[in-house]
């Protein structure tokens, strides 16, 4: 059995461990063997896969959870593609590419899934595990596979590729301009009036990149990769910072890009979105950081009820040891207790006079979850900051003192820090505290990045770490906007599970802004729709119940969705079938 050890050397400490544990606590040295050895240079140690036992000893002891030890099964090892180095993360496999399909990419953040691009775009010559520095080897070690094809093509220089990358927040730092003029230079398939209309870009093409908000910036580096004219299409994440209306148009779009006859590969993890816009799909499976495994091409739907379940079946490989389920919405109890507030009918109109706001007045209550859905622009940030008594409603009387705690949808920071020194300043009593370590710091993997500066996390860290940060601060409501963004599947689950407990457990109001399904669906006790036209007027009903609300809600986009029989996830119908024609015709747009 191929047996792989990584360690990670960002949280490896060998003075703080008391002079490298590893090496003096394993079994095979103290008999005078070499499974670890001292690299004296870098000051770091070395697992030497051939000598080690895999006894698991140094993975207990390190109290850095440095190490990673695992057997792998034999056939894999034909299946390794890259290793970063000695003792570094190892991908085993590839998703294959075809034209003419959009291929779904499903895995936890840290498995290789960028690395898998970074080869099929050509960036990266696989080293085959090994030496390998050239395209003829990889040809051959692919001999016989849907990819040998494309690797020859890639290696004549036939392939061009084009990324959408992950973080558009990053965008504004390489590129200065005018969208208009981004786009025009981006212009290959003179398609860009198409493209404008289609992503509803005409109102800011003079607008300069700076300025962009989060979910302009995504639609426009989507704008930007389709205009291109290349083979191979990748979008990592396209669904951040959009509302549910524009997921579905850019995945309507991506489609129509495959369907013209080009590869198409995107990773996401907004399921309902993944599901909506796939042919195929790969679930990426292994320990972040570590080692990844793409699995064998999977239909759709099956290869997302798989993930689900944690259980590959055409592999036989059970990867997570639970289940991920729903509850069907009717099942949920229906809220009573406590009421934290009533608040009235408020309206609120911007000095400029450009945004009109009506609230219909309601009442939230202690220890609830709701979700408020709506389009960005609608005026739910506004809500909140009326019942918080930042914003003074232009009708209507707020004349109670509720402590907000916010996260907002943007997380910008220029904190000069580590992790750890942030929530502490926050409260360091909680930090301490085995509750909130059971029910929030640890499911979010906080306590991993204690020592890390919080300017050079990355955007799914900087996510939870914003979270965290508002959730251990006292206050009677917590609002949080789009918990989601940049966090895959399990650690969306993990922020959703934490919130309802702390809110039922710690008797306190939370008002969760998403734009993912699943999400909204996993999480939220009630709902508040919001309605009306993005930058001009809206309308926040009363909270109502999860069915009822999600009616409003879909009714107002047009898109039906079903339940899955087999996990009870929601997913769209597509437009026109037959359940979405039955669906609409019954009034029920969220199947319960
Ligand atoms: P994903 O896209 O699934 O989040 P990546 O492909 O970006 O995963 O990274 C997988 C792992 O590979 C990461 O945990 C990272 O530590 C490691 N890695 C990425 N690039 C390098 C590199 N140049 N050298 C060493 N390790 C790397
Ligand atoms: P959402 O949270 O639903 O995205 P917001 O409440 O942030 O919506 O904003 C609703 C509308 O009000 C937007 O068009 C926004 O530009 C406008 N707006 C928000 N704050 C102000 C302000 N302080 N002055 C003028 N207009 C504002
Ligand atoms: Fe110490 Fe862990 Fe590093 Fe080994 S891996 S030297 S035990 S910190
Ligand atoms: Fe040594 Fe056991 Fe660790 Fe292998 S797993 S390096 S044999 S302690």
């Amino acid at each position: 059995m191929p047996r792989i050890a990584v360690i990670d050397y960002d949280k490896c400490n060998p003075d703080k461990c008391g002079h490298f544990l590893c090496e003096r606590v394993c079994p095979v040295n103290r008999m005078g063997g070499e499974a670890i050895i001292i690299d004296e240079e870098n000051y770091r140690p070395i697992i030497q896969e051939a000598s080690c036992t895999g006894c698991g000893i140094c993975v207990h002891k390190c109290p850095f959870n440095a190490i990673t030890i695992v057997n792998l099964p034999e056939e894999l090892e034909e299946g390794c593609v890259h290793r970063y180095g000695i003792n570094a993360f190892v991908l085993y496999r590839l998703p294959v590419v075809k034209e003419g399909m959009v291929v779904g990419v499903l895995g936890p953040n840290g498995t290789g899934k960028t690395t898998a691009v970074k080869i099929l775009s050509g960036q990266l010559i696989p080293n085959l595990c090994g030496n390998n520095d050239n395209w003829d080897n990889v040809i051959k070690a692919f001999r016989g596979n849907e990819l040998q094809n494309y690797f020859e093509k890639l290696k004549k220089g036939e392939i061009r590729p084009i990324v959408k990358p992950q973080y558009v927040d990053l965008i504004p730092k390489a590129v200065k301009g005018k969208v208009r003029d981004l786009l025009k230079k981006a212009d290959e398939t003179g398609k860009f009036d198409e493209v404008v209309k289609e992503l509803e870009l005409e109102n800011i093409l003079d607008r300069e990149i700076q300025q962009l908000s989060g979910g302009e910036l995504q639609r426009v580096a989507i704008a930007a990769a389709l205009l291109r004219n290349a083979h191979f299409y990748f979008f990592d994440e396209p669904s951040s910072y959009l509302d549910i209306r524009q997921r579905l148009r850019i995945a309507k779009t991506i489609r129509r890009l495959a369907e013209s006859g080009k590869n198409v590969l995107t990773v996401e993890h907004d399921l309902a979105l993944l599901d909506y816009m796939s042919d195929i799909i790969h679930v990426v499976y292994g320990k972040p950081g570590a080692y990844g495994i793409f699995s064998q091409p999977k239909s759709t739907r099956n290869g997302i009820n798989e993930f689900l379940r944690g259980y590959l079946r055409d592999e036989n490989v059970r990867f997570r040891p639970f289940e991920i389920t729903f509850t069907k919405t009717g099942e949920r109890k229906a809220q009573e207790g406590e009421i934290l507030v009533q608040y009235p009918r408020l309206v609120k109109e911007y000095e400029n006079g450009s945004f009109r706001l009506e609230v219909e007045g309601g009442e939230l209550y202690v220890g609830e979850v709701v979700g408020i859905v709506g389009p960005n622009g609608i005026g739910k940030t506004t809500f909140v900051k009326m019942l918080a008594g930042v914003e003074k409603p232009t009708e209507g009387e707020v004349d109670w003192s509720l402590t907000v705690s916010y996260k907002p949808q943007y997380i910008k920071t220029d904190y000069e820090g580590t992790v750890f020194d942030l929530l502490s300043k926050i409260d360091a009593s909680k930090l301490m505290s085995n509750f909130y370590k059971t029910e929030l710091l640890n499911p979010l993997g906080i306590p991993d990045l204690y020592d890390r500066q919080v300017n050079e996390l990355s955007g799914g860290e900087l996510q939870r770490v914003a979270i965290t940060a508002c959730l251990i601060r006292d206050a009677d409501i917590y609002l949080i906007d789009e918990p989601s963004a940049h966090l895959d599947v399990e650690q969306r689950l993990a922020v959703s599970k934490a919130i309802r407990s702390l809110m039922a457990k710690n008797e306190k109001t939370a008002l969760i802004v998403e734009h993912d399904v699943m999400m909204v669906d996993y999480l939220s006790d009630r709902l508040i729709v919001f309605e009306g036209e993005p930058g001009k007027y809206g309308r926040a009903l009363p909270p109502m119940g999860m069915r009822e609300g999600m009616n409003r809600f879909l009714a107002n986009i047009g898109i039906t969705f079903r339940r899955d029989p087999d996990t009870g996830r929601p997913r769209a119908n597509k437009e026109g079938s037959v359940k979405d024609r039955e669906q609409k015709e019954r009034g029920e747009y969220y199947y319960l």
